[in-house]
């Protein structure tokens, strides 16, 4: 720390971190190559840079910022393993796995597996973006030229598997009725996970993956999964055809298709399957070259890491030996039974150990952080690559495992009603001896590389004294070093992240845009009560009581709306008889109106909303919803309050 570099500029690496790095060095098989002979293997073109832009110019997907993973040598504030992967997710463009059967690699986080058929192209996941999926397709078509689109397969409901639908399918593909296929309960879970904790999960979501991080070897590198979050217009297709059991097959283009279920694995609808024709298996999410997440940072519903294992193992009995190359939808295939073998195995066996060992400690009585600080990877497994936590990490996961047993809490009382973080921050200062006092014994623990503790003792004080520049400055630094010292991607985004708003506070952005009105239209009519109910106030609506009728002329459905006791209930097939108002509209007017494109006033004069009673309860019952904000403070206090 010297006083000509800008308080606000990223640092070096710390001789701790070095000497971390420099142990790494030596006990994971470098020498071990063949990911990177794999990842370029059949590659036939790509884009320049893998630079997408939208048809305004905007760009959507840019590998460009990233030409300083050229060097095979990480720097010092980079994790060498996790430069390693950030290098094999720089491979891009058009890949052959097998002769018929493409993948599409590098230009989104996802990838597009495409496997002709007869007379077509099957499109197994459309990437984020519709531009991402156009980009995808043109390269594909120039490269082994134009043939129709004969299905679509979403293996899975996150969005990086079907947001471009668009851009493979046009409204007259849609119309002839071009199969879209995909796990049985794919809607349902599509946009449930993301609705009801969507405004917290964006926020958070920039911690995990990085997007305002600078790029470069202080800032991002890498996503683990792959480079990053993708931009562009995202659009949900639903279905045509779900896949119900394991051992379900279809014929497309000519084409057989053996699918294997695999619910609550990596997402709660998943799918796996298996193309005789191509000895070709594809397990979708669910085994790629890294230790995914059982509870990515963003939240989601904790993943079941017994099922997961279950489904890899089931996978070997179904297919075992007979595959010859394997693909997944992220990352780069293997080639051969025994490495495909050893893979699956050793995929297997990461999420069954993480399983059985928090669960045996747990049951000795470790707690969720015990039992992160106990456990070790068997030497069988830490040399694995594929293993590796870049995206999940066996230090967080094994917290999710706890937590989907146990919860939250750890048994002890004194972690039933703690203090929150203000308040304790200043018993804390107060019974340390001031933040003078604190500060010394962190400058001298900094030097002596305990970030750990650093971080949490001056984190303290940042919430006592958030105006303390010397607090927020040490803390950066820690959490700076503590970034530079992981190897996992998501560790690194969030430190360095909340290193930054520490300097500079948090990024400007937009306001949050509406819900667009293709993911409303996918949602079920109770899924937007329960939104309503979520953000109704409630010491707002405190001795409130307000019914309402709904009647849906093209659905069909009809709903009371009842709000008493500060909160919103709903049932459906019913009319209450001493409702304040009725309503009949077609359901997607109400999606109109949420989505901001006509106003229901509008709608009540444009004669599409039939009233009875007295319309102006509806309005006072809006009145009583919050809007949530796009961003909100993480690593400091709230500066607004919450009531
Ligand atoms: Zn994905």
């Amino acid at each position: 720390m010297t006083d000509t570099v800008s308080i606000e500029a990223p640092k070096d690496a710390s001789s701790s971190v070095v000497a971390q790095h420099a142990a790494t060095l030596s006990a994971l098989p470098f020498s071990d190559t063949r990911d990177f002979d794999d990842a370029a293997r059949g590659f036939l073109g790509t884009v320049e840079h893998a630079r997408i832009t939208s048809p305004q110019g905007r760009v959507v997907w840019s590998l460009e910022a990233y030409g300083f993973l050229s060097d095979k040598q990480a720097p010092p504030t980079v994790d060498p393993s996790l430069w390693r992967q950030s290098r094999l997710n720089m491979h891009h463009g058009l890949f052959e796995v097998v002769p018929g059967v493409y993948q599409v690699r590098g230009l989104d986080i996802a990838n597009m597996t495409l496997i002709e058929g007869d007379q077509g192209v099957i499109v197994v996941d459309t990437l984020t973006s519709i531009e991402g999926a156009r980009a995808a397709m043109d390269l594909y078509f120039h490269h082994r030229g134009k043939r129709p689109v004969a299905a679509v397969i979403f293996t899975h409901t996150h969005t990086d598997h079907w947001g471009g639908a668009r851009g493979v399918i046009d409204d007259a593909m849609l119309a002839n009725g071009v199969p879209i296929i995909a796990p049985d309960l794919f809607m349902e879970h599509a946009v449930s996970e993301n609705i009801i904790a969507g405004p917290a999960m964006l926020r958070r979501a920039q911690y995990q993956f990085g997007p305002f991080l600078a790029k470069g070897s202080r800032g991002h590198v890498d996503c683990g999964l792959g480079k990053s979050m993708a931009a562009g217009a995202v659009a949900l297709l639903r279905p045509t055809d779900l896949i119900m059991a394991t051992g379900d097959k279809r014929t497309i283009d000519g084409v057989e298709f053996e699918f294997q279920m695999a619910p609550n694995s990596e997402a709660p609808a998943e799918m796996h399957f298996y193309v005789p024709r191509y000895r070709l298996l594809n397990l979708a999410e669910n085994c790629t070259h890294n230790f995914h997440n059982l509870l990515p940072f963003r939240g989601a519903d904790v993943r079941d890491a017994l099922a997961w294992s279950k489904y890899l193992n089931e996978a070997l009995k179904m297919w075992g030996g007979k595959a010859e190359a394997m693909c997944g939808q992220h990352h780069w295939p293997v080639w051969g039974k025994e490495r495909i073998d050893t893979m699956v195995r050793q995929q297997r066996d990461l999420y069954k150990f993480a399983h059985d060992q928090t669960v045996r400690l747990m049951n000795h009585g470790l707690t969720a952080a015990e039992i992160a600080e106990a456990i070790r990877l068997p030497q069988s497994l830490e040399g694995a690559w594929h293993g590796r936590g870049y995206y999940g990490h066996i230090r967080h996961n094994v917290k999710a495992i706890y937590q989907k047993y146990l919860g939250w809490y750890d048994a002890n009382p004194v972690n039933l009603d703690p203090l929150p973080p203000v308040e304790s921050g200043r018993k804390y200062v107060e019974y340390m001896g001031g933040s003078e006092a604190i500060l010394a014994r962190a400058r001298q623990d900094f030097e002596k590389g305990e970030f750990r503790f650093v971080a949490q003792a001056v984190s303290h004080l940042v919430f006592a004294e958030p105006d303390n520049q010397a607090a927020r400055a040490m803390l950066a630094d820690t959490f700076e070093q503590l970034g530079y010292a992981a190897e996992s991607s998501t560790w690194r985004n969030a430190y360095l992240f909340g290193a930054q708003e520490l300097r500079h506070g948090m990024p400007k952005t937009p306001p949050r845009s509406p819900m667009p009105r293709e993911t409303l239209a996918a949602l079920r009519t109770e899924q937007l009560w329960d939104v309503l109910g979520i953000r109704l106030n409630g010491p707002k609506a405190e001795g409130k009581r307000i019914v309402l009728n709904w009647s849906f002329s093209d659905t069909g459905e009809s709903f009371v709306l009842n709000l008493e006791n500060s909160a919103l209930t709903y049932t459906e097939g019913v009319q209450a008889d001493n409702a304040d108002a009725s309503f009949t509209l077609a359901r997607s007017t109400l999606d109109e109106v949420i989505a901001k494109q006509t106003g229901f006033r509008e709608a009540i004069d444009a004669e599409k909303v039939k009233v009875s009673g007295d319309p102006a309860k509806l309005t006072e019952l809006m009145s009583l919803m919050d809007e949530f904000p796009r961003m909100f403070e993480i690593v400091e206090p709230k500066r607004s309050v919450v009531t």
